[in-house]
């Protein structure tokens, strides 16, 4: 991985009336890696994505999105850009095929409908309606609707929470391929197993504010340094081994 700046966020700001929901924070997301940002509910994770996304209007900072700064080129962000939209917007009537193609249409671009489903293993859904499918298969669909126009940067806000164990696997290999193709990704989440796996860096935020950032390697080595222990585990597994053990990785919502 390369160490290009390509999302630069400087004292970045969001007041909602009286209450400061981001308190003057700064990071930078290199080019080509896993960004995540893990906090609490209410932290301020959704409202920094949305303000990088151009979705939501900041209160004060600075943000430059490859090279372009946020309030003179939302326009030119846009574009190289792919933003998860919210799932409850797909029109019902619609299967994935006609969801691509009229996605597809509003970003000006010419995609291979088939060929996209296929890089999120949906092409056996292709004449499926979004409501058929399971709640794994929704979220590879929303992936896929984030890399319609070829985007250098995709955000991902919370794409495993409720999945179950083998599509929470699947989604982070696919977050994965993704990233092999040189695509950045920011993700927020919850599980610090996924965390951990998936991400080359983390932020942790709290209360609007950074309180840590590096890879997880580096902030676990650095608890340990501190002289945190952790109870002597007396079992080589966990209850999530034993659950995938039993039931194996593959998909079972087909
Ligand atoms: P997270 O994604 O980390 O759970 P959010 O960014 O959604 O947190 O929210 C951060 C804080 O801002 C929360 O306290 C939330 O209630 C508040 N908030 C979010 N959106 C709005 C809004 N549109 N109006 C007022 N407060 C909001
Ligand atoms: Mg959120």
């Amino acid at each position: 991985m390369n160490e290009k700046i390509i999302i630069s966020v400087k004292n970045l700001v969001k007041d909602y009336g009286e209450f400061h929901a981001v308190k003057g924070i700064s990071f930078d997301v290199y080019e080509g890696e896993v960004f995540g940002l893990l906090g609490p509910n209410g932290a301020g994770k959704s409202t920094t994505l949305e303000i990088i996304e151009t979705l939501r209007n900041k209160t004060s900072g600075k943000i430059i999105v490859d090279g372009f700064n946020l309030d003179e080129s939302p326009n030119d962000i846009k574009k190289i850009i792919g933003v998860q939209l919210q799932t409850s917007g797909y029109y019902p009537g619609l299967n994935l095929t006609e969801l691509i193609v009229l996605f597809a249409g509003l970003y000006n671009e010419n995609v291979n409908a088939l060929e996209l489903l296929d890089t999120v293993n949906l092409r056996d859904k292709a004449k499926s309606k979004y409501k058929e499918l399971s709640g794994g298969q929704k979220q590879r669909f929303s992936i896929a609707t984030t890399l319609i126009n070829k985007p250098k940067i995709i955000f991902l806000d919370e794409p495993t929470t409720g999945l179950d164990p083998q599509a929470r696997r699947n989604l982070w290999d696919l977050i994965k391929s993704i990233q092999s193709r040189g695509t950045t990704v920011i993700i927020t989440t919850h599980y610090m197993d996924e965390a951990e796996r998936l991400c080359n860096r983390v932020a942790i935020i709290d209360a609007g504010k950074i309180i840590a950032m590096a890879s997880p390697d580096k902030l676990i080595d650095d608890l340990v340094a501190a002289g945190f222990e952790k109870p002597k585990e007396v079992k080589q597994a966990n209850l999530e081994d034993v659950f995938i053990q039993l039931t194996g990785k593959h998909l079972r919502e087909e």
